[in-house]
């Protein structure tokens, strides 16, 4: 089954609002077995709309509209629809009756702009939206072709999808075989894209029919196989293979699978080997903590952490010890080591973790360039140190820099 979605609102255009709801549709459709095969996005104007809509439907006979569907002057898509499906839009007592009985309950009179919301393309199916005011409406017309509108507050929009649009399209979807679309991640870290490709390359050709798609983004690169069109056992089953089949060349890279978060990752490991870990860091102000300590359940393994940003900290509360700052600088493998060893024993606990680095703009120098970070997990008394030199601005370079430092205590923990 294949078809279309068309979001509408000129704010989604202009970019003020994010389209979460075309992602949301995207996710939840290809789960049920719907195939969208193009999406549009349009401004609050009815050539736009009713031309977006019918050329969806010509070309799949099946469309989903968000969006446009409240009671003020912006709001077409219901009017636009019903002219382009040739039905009158004729009152529901019913609907109006419900609103009024909302805006009882909020002890507000009802404007009379929303009397139009109770209005419905003849013929139309109702999809009450106990979320709001707009109902989502289900119309079809004599050729048998769909349109779907549902209103475009997202939480409307996730309710009427799950309580009423998706049931209906997996009733559609029995009979024949249910094909669906469903993906693996298989996430990694410490190892760019390019490198990843060439370790994976030749393997490629061995998953197919399912594609693969290579996802860079901070936090490292992840690797999605997209099964399509499968029978959900076989999709199942063929996804398990390939994901088999990827693991052995991204390596030690490979960190999990799907949502898995890294911090989660590196607790479960600290836990498994019943460490305890400490933190210092400087550049990244407590961002390592702060993706340690959002993990649920971290304070059995999570002892403390500390933001070592000025010289005289790293001193008072790290014992990095004078002379190795003023020989070697802030951002150097001696320091980051006294750093991780001053957690250590600040926190008295036998895993420390540091991490210090030049986030830029300003503070490079030939030598240590803008994005610089050395970084150090030390476990017992064997510490191990790596310096990166990170791409982008500084939110990216601090982004970058806490999730190496989890990394690294991930390999550390993983050799030991
Ligand atoms: P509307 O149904 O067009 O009146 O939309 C109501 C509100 O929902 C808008 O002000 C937006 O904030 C939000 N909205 C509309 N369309 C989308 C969309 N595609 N994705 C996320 N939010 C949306
Ligand atoms: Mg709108």
């Amino acid at each position: 089954m294949k078809l279309e979605i068309v979001t509408i609102g000129t704010e989604l255009l202009l970019g003020h609002t994010l389209d979460t709801n075309a992602a949301e549709l995207g996710r939840a459709l290809a789960a049920v077995g719907a195939e969208i095969t193009r999406r549009a996005t349009v401004p609050d104007r009815p050539e736009a709309i009713r031309s977006a809509v019918a050329e969806a439907l010509e070309r799949t006979g099946f469309v989903l509209t968000t969006g446009g569907l409240g009671p003020t002057g912006d709001d077409l898509t219901k009017t636009v629809v019903a002219q382009l499906l040739e039905r009158r839009l004729v009152l529901d007592p019913h609907l109006l009756a419900g609103i009024e009985a909302r805006f009882q309950r909020l002890g507000r009179p009802m404007p009379e702009l929303n009397r139009s919301q109770a209005e419905v393309p003849e013929g139309a199916t109702i999809l009450p939206n106990p979320r709001g005011t707009a109902p989502g409406l289900w119309v079809e017309d004599a050729r048998g072709r769909v349109a779907v509108l549902l209103p475009g507050v997202p939480r409307e929009m996730r309710g009427l999808l799950a309580d009423e649009v998706l049931p209906r399209l997996e009733r559609r979807l029995q009979g024949g075989t249910r094909r669906v679309v469903r993906s693996r991640t298989l996430r990694t870290t410490g190892i760019a894209e390019s490198a990843l490709a060439e370790r994976i390359g030749p393997i490629e050709g061995e998953i197919a029919p399912l594609t693969l798609a290579y996802l860079p983004s901070p936090d490292g690169v992840d690797l999605r196989v997209t099964a399509w069109r499968l029978e959900e056992t076989e999709a199942a089953a063929r996804l398990a293979e390939a994901g088999d089949r990827l693991r052995a060349p991204a390596g030690e890279h490979w960190y999990g699978d799907d949502g898995a978060d890294l911090a989660a990752v590196v607790l479960d490991a600290l836990r498994r080997g019943r460490h305890r870990l400490g933190i210092a860091e400087s550049c990244t102000g407590g961002m390592v903590a702060e993706r340690i300590t959002a993990i649920p359940g971290a304070s059995d393994t999570f002892i403390g952490a500390v933001v070592a940003y000025a010289d005289v900290i790293k001193t008072a509360a790290l014992k990095v010890p004078l002379a190795v700052l003023e020989a070697h600088g802030a951002v150097s493998e001696e320091t980051v080591r006294a750093m991780a060893e001053g957690a250590q024993r600040l926190f008295a606990v036998d895993a420390g973790l540091a991490v210090t680095g030049i986030a830029g703009p300003g503070g490079g120098t030939p030598e240590k360039p803008v994005g610089t970070v050395w970084l150090a997990a030390r476990v017992h008394t064997t510490t191990r140190a790596v310096k990166r030199v990170f791409p982008g601005d500084r939110d990216e370079i601090r982004r970058r820099g806490a999730q190496a430092a989890l990394d690294l205590m991930r390999r550390v923990l993983a050799e030991a």
